[in-house]
C-alpha cells in the first residue's frame, strides 16, 4: 500500500484533478492519497490557504469579506463543475459562511478549510472514502502531535479501505482544530504514511525532485535520483528548498522510503529518499548535491597562548549562547578560534558582543568578516574516499575561488567551504560542472 501527498498546484483546478487521478489510477497500490487546498493556477493567481487568511484577518479588524469569500466557493465549485462531480459544497460554504459572521470560526478552522473541501471533491471523484483529518491527527496540548493515538485513530477510520485525508490540520484534546505551520500536508502524509505502515510514502509536487543544485545558478541541474535522510539533513540545513527534513520524522522512525515526483510529469521517477543507499553504483557522481547560503560572518579571536589555557573557548561559546547567536561551523589553529556564525542572528548587537569577549578573553586580536557565503558539497559516497577534498580545492583554486573555511564532517558526508560572497555562484557552479555534469549527460 502507498500513501500520496499532492501539493496544493496538484490540486489547483480540475485539469490537475485530472492528473492526480490518472497517476493514483496507474497503480492500484495507491490507495491513501493527501491532498493540500488549491494553490496558484498561475504566477499572480491566489492561493485558497492565502485567501482564508486573508479573510480570518478581515474579520479580526472587522472588515468586509465577501468578495474574498466568494472567490474561494467560486474555486471548489469550478473544480466540482470541471470534475463533473456530484457533491454539493454550497450548503456547508452557507454554514460556514454564517458562523464565520458568528465568531464562530477559528483562524486555524478557517484554514483548514482549503484542505477540507479540496478532500471531499477530490473522495468523490477517486471513488475513495473521505476520511477527515479531525478523526485522527490528535495533537497534544502543547501543540505535539500524539502520534501513537493518531496511528490507532487512523486505523481504526480507514478500515483497509481506500481513502482520502486533507492535509494540514488536526484535532485538540477539546475537540477544536488545529492546523500544522504552513506546507504542514507533508505532515499528514508522513503521518499517514507511518501510521498504515506505507510501502513508500510519495510526495507529488510540481518538480522532477530535488535538484543537484540550485536552478537559479546552475542551467537546467539534473534531479537527484537516490539520496539518503542524513544527505536530505544536510543540504536542507544549508539552504537546499526542499521538503523539510523535519518534516518527514514519522517515517524516517519507520524506515518507510520517500519519493519526491512531478504530477505533471509521472513518466519521471523523482527523486527517492532512503535509509542508506547499499548498491553503490560506481559510477554516479561522489557529490548527491550542492546547497549554499550567503549572509554569514566569520570572528576571528587570536589570543597567544590561548591553546594550553583551558577554558577559553568555553568563555567564548557562553557568550554567543547569551546573545542567542548559534555557532554554525567553529574552525581553529593554534590560538586562534573563528566562529562563522549567520549575520542576521546577531543583527544590532555585535557590538556588545564584541565587547563582551573583548572583556572576557582579553584577545589580542578579534575581527569580524561580514560577507561570508557558505556552500556544501554533500554526497554519502565521499566517505572514506582519498582525495575528494583535494580535487574540490583544487578545481575551486583554478576558477579563481579563495577558499576563507573550510570544515569537513566527521562523517564525511559533506565537505563545506566558507568563500566571499561574489564567489558564491562561482563556487557552485564550478562543483557542478567539475564533478557532476558529466555524469548526468
Ligand atoms: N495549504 C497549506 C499551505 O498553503 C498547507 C499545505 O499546502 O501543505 O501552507
Amino acid at each position: 500500500m502507498k500513501v500520496l501527498k499532492f501539493g496544493g498546484s496538484s490540486c489547483a483546478d480540475a485539469a490537475q484533478f485530472e492528473k492526480v487521478r490518472s497517476i493514483v489510477r496507474a497503480d492500484p497500490a495507491r490507495r491513501v492519497v493527501v491532498v493540500s487546498a488549491p494553490g496558484k493556477r498561475f504566477s499572480g493567481d491566489h492561493k485558497i490557504t492565502d485567501l482564508l487568511y486573508l479573510c480570518a484577518a478581515h474579520i479580526q479588524y472587522g472588515v468586509e469579506y465577501d468578495d474574498i469569500f466568494d472567490m474561494i466557493r467560486s474555486r471548489f465549485s469550478e473544480i466540482a463543475q470541471g470534475c463533473g462531480l456530484a457533491t454539493d459544497l454550497s450548503g456547508e460554504f452557507d454554514t460556514l459562511r454564517k458562523r464565520m459572521a458568528a465568531g464562530a470560526v477559528s483562524r486555524d478552522e478557517l484554514a483548514s478549510r482549503g484542505e477540507y473541501f479540496t478532500a471531499r471533491l477530490m473522495a468523490e471523484y477517486l471513488g475513495y472514502a473521505f476520511v477527515d483529518a479531525a478523526r485522527w491527527v490528535r495533537f497534544r496540548f502543547d501543540g505535539t502531535v500524539d502520534q501513537d493515538a493518531s496511528y490507532a485513530a487512523l486505523q481504526a477510520a480507514s478500515g483497509g479501505r481506500s481513502v482520502v485525508i486533507p492535509g494540514f490540520y488536526g484535532v485538540m484534546p477539546d475537540g477544536s482544530i488545529r492546523t500544522f505551520a504552513r506546507g504542514g500536508s507533508d505532515i499528514t502524509g508522513a503521518l499517514a504514511a507511518a501510521a498504515l505502515d506505507a510501502e513508500v510514502y510519495e510526495n507529488w509536487t510540481d518538480v522532477d525532485g530535488i535538484l543537484m543544485a540550485d536552478p537559479r545558478i546552475v542551467t537546467d541541474p539534473a534531479p537527484i535520483r537516490r539520496l539518503t535522510f542524513s544527505e536530505l539533513r544536510e543540504l536542507s540545513y544549508i539552504g537546499a528548498q526542499v521538503l523539510h527534513e523535519g518534516t518527514i520524522f514519522p517515517i524516517r522512525e519507520k524506515d518507510i522510503p520517500l519519493n519526491i515526483r512531478n504530477t505533471n510529469r509521472p513518466d519521471q521517477p523523482g527523486t527517492l529518499i532512503l535509509d542508506s543507499i547499499r548498491d553503490e553504483d560506481a559510477d554516479g557522481s561522489f557529490i548527491t548535491g550542492i546547497a549554499g547560503k550567503k549572509g554569514y560572518s566569520i570572528i576571528t579571536i587570536a589570543k597567544s597562548g590561548m591553546s594550553s589555557e583551558p577554558g577559553v573557548l568555553l568563555q567564548i561559546l557562553e557568550i554567543l549562547a547569551k546573545h542567542g547567536v548559534n555557532i554554525e561551523y567553529i574552525p581553529s589553529g593554534i590560538d586562534i578560534v573563528s566562529p562563522v556564525i549567520s549575520t542576521d542572528k546577531v543583527g544590532g548587537q555585535i557590538y556588545e558582543l564584541l565587547g563582551e569577549l573583548q572583556k572576557a578573553v582579553q584577545p589580542d586580536k578579534i575581527t569580524v568578516t561580514d560577507h561570508i557565503a557558505v556552500v556544501a558539497a554533500v554526497g554519502r559516497k565521499m566517505a572514506y574516499r582519498p582525495g575528494v577534498s583535494g580535487k574540490i580545492f583544487a578545481k575551486l583554486g583554478e576558477n579563481g575561488v579563495n577558499i576563507r573555511m573550510i570544515s569537513q564532517g566527521p562523517e564525511e558526508l559533506n565537505i563545506i567551504v566558507g568563500v566571499e560572497e561574489k564567489d558564491f555562484e562561482q563556487t557552485i557552479r564550478t562543483l557542478y560542472d567539475s564533478f557532476i555534469k558529466e555524469h548526468v549527460l
